[in-house]
């Protein structure tokens, strides 16, 4: 998340490399052997899976990797894994137009080509996959495989970040609600130490309590997403303790359930008129006459 703050620096964009887009769904022909057939009932009548798009962007890029973990794996490394492992999970369910977004531009520049490209698909949903570390005024030091790392033991857990600048910032807000709840239902809790006056500016207001929704206007992914977008922190690589537990693959398949179960509710949520209408230009055109 770390360098994620960078893109709030208004930086030229020069830079334009290539970015790859993979289609997941080519990818995992065999899985479908191993799928469940799909309850009717359970798959919401109004969600059609195979064309409900979800676009799972990877965080960070090679070059770019994010924060480094406790261990030193960067956390590029864990947010592909994650993301691959999500992207097969929703294929495997059912959502067989989902996307893997892959940009190796910077930031900022790519943070906008990773909302461009989900634009362009026209995703239903984006999710943006991330590893959490802390400030580094909250990093201590450790020797580990003969190596100084950094690492703090004090905030383990998830968080999920929406923007109040995202189009749909009410369709964010459900798909947070949705998988903040799935999260927990499967043991994982969230981090409250975003609340904390020790995060300084980093400091974020919890929207949702209990689900673990942080509000984060600033993030370009979410502002630039023209559809529903969180940004999942999947735990803390700074955590000792949680750096191998999400370095697993149990962890990943656990999380990846957990996506794919907040993503069915979501996909069958949809039609209800709160979910469906996004905040239309017309509306915000309207308020501000109004308040004139
Ligand atoms: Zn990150």
């Amino acid at each position: 998340m770390r360098a994620m703050s960078a893109l709030h620096r208004a930086v030229p964009a020069v830079l334009a490399v290539a970015s790859v887009v993979l289609a997941i769904a080519s990818l995992h022909p065999s899985r479908s052997e191993e799928q469940r057939p799909l309850p009717a009932e359970a798959s919401g009548a109004n969600c059609q899976r195979a064309i409900f798009r979800v676009a799972v962007d990877v965080g960070h890029t090679v070059k770019v990797p994010g924060a480094m973990s406790a261990r030193g794996t960067s956390e590029y490394a864990f947010n592909l894994d994650l993301g691959q492992s999500i992207a097969a999970a929703l294929v495997d369910a059912g959502f067989t137009t989902t996307d893997l977004l892959i940009t190796d531009q910077p930031p900022p520049f790519g943070l906008f080509v990773r909302a461009n490209r989900a634009n362009a698909m026209r995703a239903d949903l984006f999710i943006s996959i991330h590893h959490d570390s802390v400030p580094d005024n909250l990093i201590e030091t450790w020797e580990y495989d003969g190596q100084q790392h950094g690492y703090n033991d004090h905030y383990p857990g998830y968080a999920i970040f929406i923007s109040d600048d995202n189009i749909n910032r009410a369709g964010s807000l459900s798909f947070g609600k949705f998988l903040g709840t799935a999260l927990q239902a499967r043991g994982l809790g969230y981090t409250p130490h975003y609340t904390l006056p020790i995060m300084g500016h980093r400091r974020r207001e919890l929207v949702d309590a209990d689900a673990g929704v942080y509000r984060y206007d600033a993030l370009v992914v979410l502002r630039k997403a023209r559809m529903p977008a969180v940004l999942l922190e999947a735990g803390s690589i700074v955590n000792r303790q949680e750096e191998p537990q999400l370095a697993s693959p149990e962890r990943r398949a656990l999380m990846s359930a957990a996506v794919t179960a907040a993503v069915e509710d979501f996909c069958a949520a949809r039609q209800h008129p709160k979910i469906e209408q996004p905040v239309k230009r017309r509306d915000i055109a309207g308020a501000s006459a109004a308040a004139r």
